[in-house]
């Protein structure tokens, strides 16, 4: 069994990852990465993202540090707006339903900027995210919902950047290497066993960061913490996702925390693949529900599209989807919002059917009652609150009211040719529960909720910061903060 030398080994190769590595590095450490996966399906989740990144800023001064290059014009014509700490602070809350750890939050939400204005110091650049999170009004970009930056070149740009500086700076990285222990002898955590290309053999180290994802892409431990019928959700990114950095510190004491019987999921393609596709990327996701109506197979309406903006919705509903009968919906909408669709509705695998009449889009919605859909649109249209304004880049309180399941905002009447409908099922994004850190200094800590030496964890893999619910964008800075505190004090631990 031969063995490989490092001062801090990382445990996985997506942002998380990366982060860690970085600050390692930067602390003098020699750094030795090890990835599941063959090359061409390394970044983990990440490289599927479209590299939405939320972070706490106050305006345009904050911004231009992180975004050099924004133009006078781009400055001119849009609007930014701010997003402070106290508004990060209050989605969190909000969204977790005031369960999410209050000192992981704090550190996410003040250390947010910070990190970011990091990231772009080690060579990473962001762009103003108009595709997705902003409006044309009056002629000006408004922005909405929180976000208004994303990793140039999306997920797979950010993975490509940050391994290109990982590896400028002379990080290793080895591919195709599955970390299946941690090698501990009862005090201290000195390496990792690896199974890589048809060995088996043990890398030595002073500190060993997991950073490995959650375990979306298990099946069993899916259905045994998430809870029946979550073996039938898709999985949005990575197969490699499995828990393993979980069950290895589990497996020498390390305590589980956070909500492990919560999940990401989103509404997702029908006819998307059991797994994520690099190709295809984020875009089997089908987001612009609150400018339209979901039905199930019975014909009816099961869950307010409008409750909120789709940030603070998207990452919930996913479940709701699973729980319907036979575990899809339709998205219906007309030609009055056909020019507010997201860029994923046009894209070559989707399953959409499309009619001149509502009646003709009855007959095409497969699997569902035609007579219930039909009445279920007559009872929506004629709920509409006509004279008040649609705004999208606001909560407009465009309503419906009496109707037995409200949509509080954006509500339109769906009249207008062409009627076009997306069928959709649940795609699983992360799961939320995982290992107990030190909000400070990112070790894992035991049952005794005492330091394991040598052992940090960041990413999907910690809990205790999302419950129930999660605000789009965060898991990205989250990997990137948590990353960069863990990498960090490994480094240091390893110069000590
Ligand atoms: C389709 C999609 C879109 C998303 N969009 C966004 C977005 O726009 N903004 C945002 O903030 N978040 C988004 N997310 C969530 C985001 O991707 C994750 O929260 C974040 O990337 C997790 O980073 P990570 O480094 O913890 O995990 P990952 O990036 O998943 O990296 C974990 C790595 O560990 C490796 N690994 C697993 N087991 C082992 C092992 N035993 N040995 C070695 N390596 C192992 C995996 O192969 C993987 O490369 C999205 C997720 C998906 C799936």
């Amino acid at each position: 069994m031969s063995e490989m030398m490092a001062d801090v080994i990382v445990v996985g190769a997506g942002n998380a990852a990366f982060c860690a590595a970085l600050a390692a590095q930067e602390n003098g450490a020699k750094v030795l990465m090890f990835e599941r996966a063959p090359k061409e399906e390394c970044g983990g989740n990440s490289a599927f993202t479209a590299g939405a990144v939320r972070f706490a800023h106050d305006g345009i001064n904050d911004l231009k540090e992180i975004m050099p290059d924004l133009t006078n014009e781009e400055i001119a014509t849009t609007d930014f707006g701010t997003y402070t700490q106290d508004a990060f602070y209050d989605d969190m809350f909000r969204v977790t339903q005031y369960r999410t750890d209050p000192e992981l939050c704090e550190r996410l939400v003040t250390t947010s900027l910070d990190t970011m204005k990091w990231l772009r110091g080690r060579g990473m650049r962001f762009v103003p995210s108009y595709g997705r999170q902003a409006f044309k009004v009056d002629d000006k970009f408004r922005f909405w919902g929180g976000l208004c930056v994303e990793f140039w070149g999306g997920g797979e740009g950010l993975v490509e950047c940050e391994t290109d500086i990982a590896k400028a700076n002379g990080v290793q990285v080895e591919y195709g290497a599955r970390v299946t222990e941690l090698i501990y002898d009862g005090l201290q955590v000195s390496g990792v066993r690896v199974k890589q290309g048809g060995r088996i053999y043990d890398a030595r180290a002073k500190a060993v960061i997991l950073a490995s994802g959650g375990f979306e892409a298990n099946h069993e431990w899916r259905t045994r913490y998430l809870g029946p019928g979550w073996d039938l959700a898709k999985v949005r990114g990575t197969r490699f996702n499995t828990g393993d950095g979980i069950r290895m510190a589990l497996d020498i004491g390390a305590a589980p925390y956070g909500n492990w019987s919560g999940c990401h999921a989103v509404g997702w393609d029908r006819n998307a693949p059991e797994f994520g596709d690099l190709a295809v990327g984020d875009n089997f996701q089908k987001h612009s529900y609150p400018f339209g109506i979901m039905v199930n197979a019975t014909g009816r309406r099961f869950v307010d599209e409008g409750a909120d903006f789709r940030n603070y919705t998207y990452a919930k509903y996913g479940r709701v989807v699973l729980e319907q009968p036979q575990q899809f919906a339709w998205q219906v909408f007309d030609g009055k919002v056909l020019h507010l669709l997201r860029d994923e509705y046009r894209i070559r695998q989707v399953t959409k059917v499309s009619a001149d009449t509502l009646e003709g889009l009855a007959d095409k919605l497969e699997g569902v009652d035609r007579d219930a859909f039909l009445d279920e649109m007559a009872a929506y249209n004629k709920a509409v609150q006509t004279d008040v304004t649609f705004n999208p880049t606001e909560l407009d309180g465009r309503g419906t009211p009496g109707l037995e399941v409200p949509k509080t905002n954006w509500a339109n009447t769906i009249d207008e040719p062409p009627f076009e409908a997306y069928q959709i099922t649940c795609g699983i994004t992360f799961t939320f529960g995982g290992l107990r850190i030190e909000p400070t200094t990112g070790q894992v800590l035991d049952n005794d909720h005492d330091p394991i030496p040598g052992l940090y964890a960041a990413g999907e893999l910690v809990g205790g910061v999302f419950y129930f619910n999660y605000p789009g964008g965060t898991g990205l800075i989250n990997g990137a903060v948590f990353g960069r505190l863990a990498g960090t004090s490994a480094g240091g631990a390893a110069k000590a």
